[in-house]
């Protein structure tokens, strides 16, 4: 005779302890280093799961355990709707080499009548959980990482050759908000790079270029559009709205504004810049890591300073460096991984190599350091060395 679902019930039973919610309760408030692991569906989990808890539908315990709970001992309580499938986890996890397994006795039910609180993730429509499915599979980021991203606000500089990827890969993500900055209007020789542009929308404004093509890539996306240069009057407003600021800017009097402005309202900054068939990038997080003036207090002197229309760019570089922003970004939203903080990271097309330099803050730097000199926003262009006219001509 075929073995019961009860036999199989049995023999866990005798083989994994049994816990109460109340006990379960107990040592989360008491702070016991435990880990909770939900074993049920996703379209369960979703109406509401214990806060904290690690969540493997049951099908997928045997592959992915050991991603989640790399330590087999790791004290590990399961818990499922009921208590049974829970039983049956624990029991797997035991034959995997998991020695401190329990089974939470009644599951979720009980733990909800016994009056403890449950959370729920926000609330993704059908159209989001498939669009954002691939995001989902990854415990790094979830559905929990996915509302991050759909409330995050990000403030681009420059719709550009970084610009551009930045805003096609965010808007891609699920970035809920993104604000555009740029006063351009799409020039032919822009499309070499500028990959939010097509040859159609020539002499179009690229803020409004940009939201079309965001738009036809994720309704999802609330793009504000900012046809106008970034300047000394209107950065500190712009920038109290954003989580996070991607500088795309390709002058240096628009770089050390980005700079003063985000660590005046203290807000991150993913940097990039490029030249020729060179790129780099950087975060600057305000006084947890160098700002741009620790790595560079001065800008160049202006005779050293080329406009974009003088130097060549290879067209595939700001996509590599652009791609690189909008992985930080990102990172910095979800707050996983480690983001470049301290570090820049140097790309070499030519050579084909990737280099990366340690980066401090400098305690006498005039922004960020102990007895900063620069408490409010400059003239840039004066700063620079450089008059307005010729600014004109560094366009995109
Ligand atoms: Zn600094």
């Amino acid at each position: 005779m075929p073995h019961t679902p009860h036999d199989f019930l049995d023999e866990a039973r005798r083989a994994i302890p049994e816990v109460s919610v109340e006990a379960v309760a107990a040592r989360r408030t008491h702070g016991d280093e435990v880990v909770l692991l939900d074993v049920r569906e996703h379209e369960e989990v979703r109406t509401g799961f214990i806060e904290g808890a690690i969540t493997i539908p049951r099908g997928f315990l045997e592959f992915r355990a050991a991603e989640y709970l790399p330590q087999t001992d790791t004290d590990i309580v399961v818990y499922c709707a009921s208590g049974a499938r829970s039983l049956l986890a624990a029991q797997v996890l035991r034959a995997m080499g998991y020695t401190r397994v329990a089974s939470m006795a009644g599951g979720i039910t009980r733990w909800k009548e016994a009056g403890y609180p449950v959370v729920r993730d926000r609330q993704l429509s059908a159209e989001q959980l498939e669009r954002y499915s691939r995001h989902f599979l990854l415990h790094q980021l979830g559905e929990k990482g996915q509302g991050k991203l759909l409330d995050a606000k990000v403030l681009l500089v420059g719709a550009g050759g970084l610009g551009s990827p930045v805003a096609l890969y965010l808007a891609a993500a699920g970035i809920g908000t993104l604000g555009i900055v740029d006063a351009d209007v799409v020039d032919r020789s822009n499309l070499q790079r500028q990959v939010l542009h097509t040859t159609d929308r020539v002499g179009m404004r690229k803020t409004e270029s940009a939201v079309m093509t965001i738009h036809a890539l994720n309704p999802d996306v609330q793009v504000h559009a900012y046809p106008e240069r970034l300047t000394v009057d209107n950065v500190m407003a712009l920038f109290q709205d954003y989580d996070v600021i991607v500088d795309g800017s390709d002058n240096f009097p628009t770089r050390y504004l980005v700079n003063d402005g985000a660590v005046l309202v203290g807000k991150p900054v993913v940097h990039g810049s490029i030249f020729q068939f060179e790129g780099q990038v950087s975060v600057f997080k305000p006084h947890e890591g160098p700002c741009y003036r620790c790595l560079y207090p001065t800008p160049p002197p202006p005779g050293l300073v080329p406009s974009r229309s003088e130097v060549g760019v290879l067209g595939v570089l700001p996509g590599v460096i652009g791609v690189i922003q909008a992985t930080e970004t990102i990172k910095l939203i979800i707050g996983q991984g480690e983001p470049l903080v301290g570090r820049l990271l140097m790309y070499d097309a030519l050579a084909m190599r990737f280099r990366e330099i340690r980066i401090r803050r400098d305690p006498d730097c005039p922004l960020c350091g102990a007895h900063p000199t620069i408490t409010a926003l400059l003239n840039y262009e004066e700063f620079c060395g450089l008059d307005t006219a010729a600014l004109a001509t560094i366009g995109a």
